[in-house]
């Protein structure tokens, strides 16, 4: 489930890249397109200052095609066709964490769904011990493989799940699964996990017009939310450019069918800043010259990525990565895109 995305540090070489059936390998002339494993941190509205794991930096590997997905549009894969060692990612979480050690969060998610990944396991029981006193494990999925990767899930201290469908139709709609997948167990895999999961449950609903807000598909999905232990339900609509060309909900639409959700530990998100900040982050203070500024490509491939509200750049670039992003507005490489109430810098990824 990709989501949030925002720098990238520790370049990777090909050699750490293994494949898996079907064999693609990467050759020396791709390394160079190879993406890092972490990114951040960024300032996360839910999670506090977050330190990102990225676990298929290099191409979009997911089993889903979600109209709203952030990534391009991509034919649903049932396992990832390459693969990180696990060492290169932990290697790579390990230099993280001696470089950022004031994060909230380790936030694992992918250019994809970070639970096709076969080394999950591995790599959180590796790193759990490793984390700073405070910092929590958190994974971002869409929630298609929650009793699959089970034993590697209750080792987060936080699974955050997406829960857009509970009717095949609205699942098909607005998930875009592969055609292996089966929502009924799926929701049997959720269950089950919740059953059994000791740590922090949280469900997000997202909501594009026409495709998954019909009534009787919301009264399924709080209905099933109802019957397991979940700490939160994040309910919003879609709030970045996405790969379909879909509509947004209003907040006054989701406000009315938040009444459906009656019970549940309901959460709506805002786009504005959180009113009080227990960060200390820089990223909050762009004068603050002690935050290193990436580069024009860097910021290039960050906002290729994922695009950022132009109303969020002051807050999250320093000064001098301002001045970069004029100059690449300028030179064409990035271009404002309107998204609902929004306005965000795109970009196409650098070549
Ligand atoms: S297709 Fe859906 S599940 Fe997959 S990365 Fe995009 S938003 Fe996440």
């Amino acid at each position: 489930m990709a989501r949030s995305k925002l720098e990238s540090s520790a370049p990777l070489d090909s050699s750490r890249l293994e494949s898996t059936s079907p064999i693609q390998s990467l050759d020396s002339k791709d390394s160079s397109k190879l993406e890092s494993i972490i990114f951040g941190p960024v300032l996360s509205r839910r999670f506090g200052l977050s330190l990102g794991v990225d676990l298929s930096p290099h191409r979009k590997q997911c089993n889903f095609d979600c109209v709203y997905c952030e990534l391009h549009k991509a034919k649903p894969m049932d396992s990832m066709e390459l693969v990180l060692p696990a060492e290169a990612v932990i290697q790579a979480i390990t230099q993280a964490l001696q470089l950022h050690s004031n994060i909230d969060v380790l936030s694992f998610t992918a250019t994809g769904e970070p639970t096709l990944y076969p080394h999950l396991y591995e790599v959180i029981t590796a790193i759990t011990p490793l984390l700073p006193q405070g910092t929590k494990s958190l994974i971002l999925s869409n929630g298609s493989r929650l009793l699959e990767q089970s034993r590697a899930l209750h080792a987060f201290d936080m699974v955050k799940f997406s829960l857009d469908a509970a009717l095949p139709s609205a699942f098909k709609r607005v998930d875009r699964p592969s055609t292996s997948l089966d929502l009924a167990q799926i929701l049997q895999g959720i269950r089950e996990f919740a059953a059994s999961y000791k740590g922090e449950l949280i469900a997000e609903v997202l909501l594009v017009q026409g495709h998954n807000d019909m009534q009787e598909n919301l009264y399924a999905i709080a209905e099933f939310l109802r019957q397991i232990p979940i700490s939160r339900v994040d309910l919003g609509s879609i709030d970045r450019p996405s790969a379909y060309p879909v509509r947004a909900l209003s907040q006054e639409r989701l406000q009315e069918l938040s009444g459906i959700f009656a019970g549940l530990p309901l959460s709506l998100p805002q786009r504005s800043a959180p009113k009080q900040s227990t960060f200390t982050s820089p990223l909050q203070h762009p004068n603050d010259n002690s935050l290193s500024s990436r580069s024009p490509s860097e910021l290039q491939k960050l906002i290729a990525t994922r695009p950022i509200a132009c109303d969020e750049v002051g807050r999250l670039f320093s000064q001098q990565e301002l001045v970069h992003l004029q100059e690449l507005v300028s030179q064409g490489l990035i271009t404002i895109k309107q998204q609902g109430e929004s306005r965000f810098y795109v970009a196409q990824a650098a070549k």
